[in-house]
C-alpha cells in the first residue's frame, strides 16, 4: 500500500533491535484517515471471504480492526490481556510472549463473543515473531470458530511470523512489509 509507505518513510522511526517506530499516525497519535484508506485495502483485499467477526489483540489492534470492521460490517473482539474479574470465567486464553514489553501475558476473549459459527478476520498492527498472531488462533481454534485470514498493517519481513504463518497454511496479507531496518533506514520488500 503505497500511501503506508511514504507515511512510513515520512514518520516512522527505525530502532535498534528491529523496532519499528510508528507513533505519529498508529502506535499513539492516530491518523483516521489513514485507517480509513487501511480499511477499505483489507476490505478489497478479503473481499472473497465471508467474514462474520475481526479478533485483534489490545491495545493498538483496537482502533484498526473497528475502522476496518465499518467496511465488512461485522463486530470486533479484542482479546484482552490479564485476566481479570470483570471478563468472569466464561473465557479462552492463551499465553502470548510480547516483543515489545519482553513478558509473557496472558489474554483472554469471552466465550460469549466466539463460537464455531463464527468466519475470522484476524487483525493487528505488526507482525514480527507471530507470538500474538499464534495467541489468537490458538484462542479461535478453542472456540472452534474458523480462520479466514490475518491481515496485518505492518509486517517486517526479516523477522520470521508472518512466513511461518504462511508455511503453515495461514493467509497472511499486509500492506507493507518491511526487508529491513538498519541505522535508522527503512526498506521494503
Ligand atoms: P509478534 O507477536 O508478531 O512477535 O509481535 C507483534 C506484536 O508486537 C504487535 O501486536 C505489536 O503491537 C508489537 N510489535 C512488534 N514489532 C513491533 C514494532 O516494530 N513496532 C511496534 N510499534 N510494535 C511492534
Amino acid at each position: 500500500m503505497k500511501l503506508l509507505e511514504q507515511r512510513i518513510l515520512a514518520q516512522g522511526k527505525g530502532l535498534d533491535g528491529g523496532c519499528l517506530k510508528v507513533d505519529m499516525f498508529l502506535n499513539h497519535q492516530i491518523d483516521v484517515d489513514l485507517l480509513g484508506e487501511i480499511g477499505k485495502e483489507f476490505k478489497r483485499i478479503f473481499a472473497d471471504c465471508d467474514i462474520t467477526k475481526i479478533l485483534t489483540i489490545e491495545a493498538s489492534g483496537i482502533g484498526i480492526a473497528c475502522i476496518t470492521a465499518q467496511y465488512f460490517g461485522v463486530p470486533v473482539v479484542f482479546a484482552k490481556k490479564g485476566t481479570n474479574k470483570n471478563i468472569g470465567n466464561n473465557l479462552y486464553t492463551a499465553d502470548v510472549y510480547s516483543f515489545t514489553k519482553g513478558i509473557t501475558t496472558t489474554i483472554a476473549v469471552s466465550k460469549d463473543y466466539l463460537s464455531e459459527n463464527d468466519k475470522v478476520l484476524i487483525i493487528d498492527d505488526f507482525m514480527a515473531n507471530g507470538k500474538a498472531a499464534h495467541g489468537l488462533i490458538n484462542i479461535i481454534n478453542q472456540s472452534g470458530a474458523s480462520i479466514e485470514g490475518i491481515g496485518i498493517v505492518i509486517e517486517k519481513g526479516f523477522q520470521p511470523g508472518g512466513d511461518s504463518l504462511r508455511a503453515l497454511g495461514y493467509r497472511v496479507e499486509s500492506l507493507a512489509k518491511i526487508k529491513s531496518i538498519s541505522d535508522g533506514q527503512i526498506e521494503f520488500m
